[in-house]
C-alpha cells in the first residue's frame, strides 16, 4: 500500500529515514529552534495576495491584489507558514487604498487551520494600514476577508441538489473563461395548480468575493429539499424555484471581489449584457425571460454595514404602492422568520440614474413587475447580535437562507 501511495502522490517515505539527517543535531519543534522560514502563499482556489516582504512574523507586509481584470481591490486569502507559536504581525498597506476601505472599520479578519472552522482575528486599521495581530496555534494557517466558499464546493452543492428527484440541474452555457453556468430547476414546472406554479429565481455570487451569498443558497436549498421541512415541501407545491449559486465562476476561481474575467461587475450589465462582456448575465437572463418570474432575491455581501438588509426597487419611477407594501410585507416576515434580518439599517433611499436599470433587482422588477430584492449579509457581523468568536459566517448565511422560505412562501401568496 505504501509504495502504490508513494507511486500516486510522488510521496517518498525513505526521506523521513534519511540517515545522514538523523546524524544531524535534532532541530526544536518548539518556538525557539523552529525549522521553517516565514512563507505566504496564495496559488490555490480563490487565494489572492501580494508579498511585500516578510522578514519574520513579526514584520510581514503585503498588498492586497487587485482583480484578475479589474483596478478593484478588497478580497484577500492567503497563506502563511512557519510561525507557530509566534506573535504574529501582518500589514496590509494599500488597505487605505481599497474599493471599499470603510469596510475595515470594525472589521476582524478570519483565519482557519483547516478551512472547515474558521474564526475571527485581532485586526486594526488606521485608515490606511490593516493590521492584523495573530499567533499562530499550527504550522500553517489561513486567512480570508470572509470564509471562502471554494469552487469544488459549488460543483458539489449541485451535485447533491441534483440527487433529489425534485430537481433538474441545466447548463445554460459558459463563463468568458469556459466554466459551465448551471442553474437548478427545482420543483415540476408542469405539475400543480392549473394558473401554473409561481417562478422563483434566486442567484447569488454576482460579485464573487462574496461568498457569504453562496452559503446563504447552500442553506436555503438543504431546507428547501429537506422532506422533513414544511415550508420547503409547501413551496415545492406552490411555486417552482430557479437557482443560480455562483453567478460569476470566474471571478470567484480568481480570488476577485468584484468582476468577472472580462472586467465587468456583473450588477451592471443587466439592461444589455453580451455574450463577450458578461455571458453570465447574458444566458441567465434570457433564461429568466424564457419561465418568466414571480419572485427575484439576488444575493450579496456589504462591506461596511454590519446588518442583514435588503434593496428595493423603489427608485424606479413606475414603482407603485402596492410593490411598495409588497417589499414591506416581505420584510416584516423575513423579521419573523429570522432575527438576524432587519429593515432599520440598509442603504435608504437612492435617486433613479441611468445606472438604476443595469442593476439586477430593479431591472427584474422593470421587466416582470414582481417582487425582486437586493438582499446583502454583512461580511463584519449582525451588530444587533454580534458573535465574537466567529462574527458572521457560512453558518450563520447558511440559517439565513434556509429562513427565507417562509416570507418567500407568504410574498407568493399576496402578490402586489
Ligand atoms: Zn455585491
Amino acid at each position: 500500500m505504501r509504495a502504490i501511495f508513494a507511486l500516486l502522490t510522488g510521496f517518498n517515505p525513505k526521506a523521513y529515514h534519511d540517515a545522514s539527517r538523523a546524524q544531524q543535531p535534532r532541530l526544536s519543534f518548539t518556538s525557539q529552534g523552529h525549522t521553517m522560514s516565514i512563507k505566504i502563499s496564495s496559488q490555490f482556489d480563490a487565494g489572492a495576495i501580494e508579498l511585500v516582504s516578510a522578514t519574520s512574523a513579526s514584520s510581514i507586509d503585503l498588498n492586497i491584489r487587485r482583480d484578475s481584470h479589474a483596478d478593484i481591490s478588497q478580497w484577500f486569502y492567503f497563506r502563511l507558514q512557519g510561525a507557530q507559536g509566534q506573535a504574529s504581525t501582518i500589514r496590509f498597506l494599500n488597505a487605505g487604498k481599497s474599493a471599499y476601505p470603510a469596510g475595515w472599520d470594525g472589521y476582524q479578519a478570519m483565519a482557519s487551520y483547516d478551512r472547515v472552522e474558521w474564526f475571527r482575528v485581532p485586526t486594526s486599521f488606521d485608515g490606511e494600514v490593516m493590521t492584523i495581530s495573530h499567533t499562530p496555534e499550527m504550522d500553517s494557517v489561513y486567512y480570508a476577508y470572509f470564509e471562502p466558499y471554494s469552487w469544488e464546493r459549488h460543483l458539489e452543492l449541485l451535485d447533491r441538489a441534483q440527487l433529489s428527484e425534485q430537481v433538474r440541474m441545466l447548463d445554460l452555457g459558459s463563463t468568458v473563461e469556459g466554466r459551465d453556468m448551471n442553474v437548478l430547476v427545482i420543483g415540476d414546472p408542469a405539475a400543480g395548480s392549473p394558473d401554473g406554479k409561481k417562478k422563483v429565481w434566486v442567484i447569488a455570487r454576482q460579485h464573487p468575493g462574496e461568498t457569504m451569498a453562496e452559503w446563504f443558497v447552500e442553506g436555503m436549498l438543504d431546507a428547501l429539499l429537506d422532506p422533513a421541512d414544511a415550508f420547503g415541501r409547501q413551496l415545492l407545491k406552490e411555486a417552482v424555484f430557479y437557482v443560480v449559486p455562483n453567478m460569476n465562476p470566474d471571478g470567484s476561481v480568481h480570488g476577485n471581489l468584484r468582476t468577472n474575467a472580462a472586467g465587468a461587475n456583473l450588477n451592471r450589465e443587466w439592461n444589455t449584457p453580451t455574450m463577450e462582456r458578461s455571458p453570465e448575465v447574458f444566458v441567465v437572463k434570457n433564461k429568466m425571460l424564457e419561465t418568466g418570474c414571480d419572485l427575484f432575491l439576488d444575493v450579496h455581501g456589504d462591506e461596511g454595514l454590519p446588518y442583514v438588509f435588503v434593496a428595493g426597487s423603489e427608485s424606479l419611477p413606475t414603482f407603485t404602492p402596492a410593490q411598495a407594501a409588497q417589499q414591506k410585507r416581505f420584510s416584516d416576515d423575513f423579521k419573523i422568520a429570522s432575527p438576524d434580518f432587519q429593515d432599520m439599517h440598509g442603504y435608504g433611499d437612492s435617486p433613479y440614474t441611468d445606472e438604476t436599470l443595469t442593476m439586477g433587482s430593479p431591472h427584474i422588477t422593470h421587466a416582470f413587475g414582481c417582487l425582486s430584492l437586493t438582499l446583502e449579509l454583512p461580511f463584519k457581523d449582525n451588530a444587533n447580535d454580534p458573535d465574537p468568536i466567529c462574527g458572521w459566517d457560512g453558518a450563520r448565511s447558511a440559517r439565513l437562507g434556509a429562513a427565507v422560505l417562509q416570507p418567500i412562501l407568504q410574498a407568493l401568496r399576496n402578490p402586489a
